[in-house]
């Protein structure tokens, strides 16, 4: 049970609008698909979220009360840290030229509204497919670890490390969200999903084991514990 799917991985969208009743409808039907949401009235909160805690893909009303979704979208394309979280745009009916718009800013899609929850899953599910084969092509390295997605290895200055399926997503999550502390509940959620029933020391279980796995080659250092807080992989 431990050692779940890669595929699995239960992503993070964030839901930016301003009418609740819209906003519960969306997080209610993502969550019931698997996904962990979370939720913004406005602009502000969704940056400070953002900040916080990187969503996977962000559906972003237009209208919204203070800066528009819009605009945020194109603060977010002009970022490096946000540039490439997928961003499906909700629209009302008939802003066609809006549309337009938004695609030159580098939104990914839209939905119109009114939208049946079917339409909503079919682009989220297109939009998610196209990146994470982008994400999972590229083979990443850092500092002579590398780590190959699409066969599970993971290989130290050229020689093959042994590792389980749950010390690679474990590894995995870490290279590709490098420089931020993760407490052991976020690490389960990403690492593990959220409706898995797994305890907090079990995080400790596998940090010490994936640990252990990298020690022959130096890596271990790269797994940093936060006193109080969790984990961290840092290459500083
Ligand atoms: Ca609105």
């Amino acid at each position: 049970m431990l050692e779940a799917n890669f595929n699995e991985m239960k992503s993070k969208i964030l839901i930016v609008e301003d009418e609740a009743a819209i906003r519960e409808m969306l997080g209610y039907t993502l969550m019931k698909e698997g996904y962990v949401c979370q939720e913004a009235a406005d602009v502000e909160q969704a940056r400070a979220i953002v900040l916080k805690d990187r969503p996977d893909l962000i559906l972003l009303d237009w209208m919204l009360p203070g800066v528009s979704g819009i605009d945020f979208a194109r603060r977010l394309r002009s970022d490096t840290d946000t540039r490439n979280i997928p961003i499906i745009m909700l629209t009302a009916k008939g802003e066609e030229d809006d549309k337009i718009r938004g695609l030159d800013t580098g939104v990914d899609d839209y939905i119109t509204k009114p939208f049946s929850t079917k339409e909503l899953l079919a682009r989220l599910r297109a939009v998610m497919r196209r990146y994470s084969n982008e994400g999972q092509l590229g083979i990443i390295e850092i500092d002579g670890l590398v780590l190959d997605p699409e066969t599970y290895r993971v290989t130290a200055r050229d020689k093959i490390i042994e590792i389980s399926p749950t010390e690679f997503k474990l590894l995995h999550f870490f290279i590709t969200h490098p420089e931020r502390v993760y407490s052991r509940s976020q690490l389960l959620d990403h690492v593990w999903g959220q409706n898995v029933y797994v305890e907090e020391r079990t995080v400790d279980v596998h940090i010490r084991r994936l640990r252990k796995t990298l020690e022959p080659f130096g890596f271990d250092r790269l797994i940093q514990t936060v006193r109080s807080v969790g984990y961290r992989f840092s290459t500083r």
